[in-house]
């Protein structure tokens, strides 16, 4: 039986990145078992341009009819002057919310071969492999009341509420529990208990979980200026974290860095029935259609659906050692060049596909 992926290229790089995925399934199609049907739908600004809805219908139905979503990025200079409901990143916010997508995986590891590429000295970095699991659909982004008003003595106020439900800290928890055990089976949960009552009820109800549920796993809590702080101090203490919508957000972006570049880095968003899986990073407009853009994070993208949504951890794990392989050859887009041989987006795509073959 086949399966069906909703493909949104997006918006910049986002063609180009997707590209170079949609190569690698090719490649499992014809020379693996998979049996992998795609079709593409726009969002972000192309949805804008499309129908006049940074999320239009059509894209809904294909996402809702398919068994996993593979999302490039959206955004771009083009669509800033739209109000805020109609720019790309309201569709973005409005994709995840619409298919319950509340989980955010986002793993930062290492690879050695490009521990030069990171700002950070390399007995810092070497060997990090954190999975930050991201609240998505919570929080301060989503909670009402917001906005901006005028006070009755005509001064400005912007206002954004940040609010927790027991069920949205516990099914979030839930992930991280579960995705520590296949891991080194520890997670820090991270908040702003001291201050904020939200967070502080965060920590009461991550802690409850632990002990009814998952007393196996080492669990352990930390505020997020701390964390913030030990990220970039001692990142191997770290295995899973967990936090809120707004602290993982920045959080899984300064992980980020410790790979040395955001091209390499892939994510899952994942809900009770439906999955979506794209790079962590934007639609970079500074390179787009240039052909310089770093595919790997949307190919590991790809092998984290395989993993996730369609059950098939072998080919996730081809995926990932082509990328690997390609790595150890020297194989370099512009924002990892450290003196190996310089590829581009496509001639990256090429060189993970020539790699999955022989794994074949
Ligand atoms: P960005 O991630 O697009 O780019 C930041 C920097 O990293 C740029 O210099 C870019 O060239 C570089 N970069 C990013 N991806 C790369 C890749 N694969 N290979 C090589 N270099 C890469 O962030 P930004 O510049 O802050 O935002 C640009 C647009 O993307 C904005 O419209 C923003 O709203 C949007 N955005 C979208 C998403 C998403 O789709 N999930 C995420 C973040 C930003």
């Amino acid at each position: 039986m086949s399966v069906k992926i909703a493909v949104l290229p997006g918006d910049g790089i986002g063609r180009e990145i997707v590209d170079e995925a949609l190569k690698v399934l090719d490649v499992l199609n014809k020379h693996f078992d998979l049996n992998a049907e795609w079709e593409e739908a726009a969002i972000g600004g192309a949805g804008y341009d499309e129908s006049g809805d940074p999320y239009p219908e059509a894209t809904r139905k294909l996402c809702r009819d398919s068994d996993a979503v593979l999302l490039g990025a959206v955004g771009g200079p083009k669509w800033e002057p739209l109000d805020k409901p109609l720019r790309p990143e309201a569709g973005l916010l409005r994709i995840r919310e619409d298919l319950g997508l509340f989980a955010n995986y986002r793993p930062a590891k290492v690879h050695e071969q490009l521990i030069h590429a990171s700002t950070l000295k390399p007995e810092v970095i070497q060997g990090v492999d954190i999975l930050v699991v991201r609240e998505l659909v919570s929080g301060i982004y989503f909670g009402q009341p917001r906005g901006i008003e005028t006070l009755p003595n005509g001064e400005k106020r912007g206002f954004n509420t940040l609010a927790y439900k027991t069920s949205e800290i516990e099914r979030i928890a839930r992930k991280a529990f579960e995705a520590a055990r296949l891991r080194r089976n520890k997670v820090c949960s991270i908040d702003k208990a001291n201050v904020l009552e939200s967070t502080e009820y965060w920590r009461e109800v991550v802690t409850a979980l632990h002990a009814a549920e998952y007393s196996d796993v080492e669990l352990s809590h930390m505020y997020v200026d701390n964390a913030a702080m030990q990220l970039i101090r001692n990142p191997k203490q770290f295995d899973v974290i967990v936090t809120t919508n707004m602290f993982g957000d920045i959080l899984s972006d300064e992980a980020s860095m410790l790979t040395g570049s955001i091209g390499m880095l892939p994510s899952a968003s994942i809900g009770e029935v439906f999955a979506m899986y794209e790079p962590i990073h934007g639609s970079a407009p500074d390179i787009a259609g240039q052909n310089l853009a770093n595919p790997l994070a949307t190919i590991l993208s790809v092998s984290m659906l395989l993993r996730f949504s369609l059950d098939r951890a072998d080919l996730a794990d081809k995926v990932e050692q082509a990328v690997e392989n390609t790595l150890n050859a020297g194989v370099r887009t512009v924002d990892l060049a450290d003196g190996g041989v310089s590829v581009s987006c496509s001639g990256m795509g090429d060189a993970v596909c020539k790699e999955l073959e022989a794994l074949a």
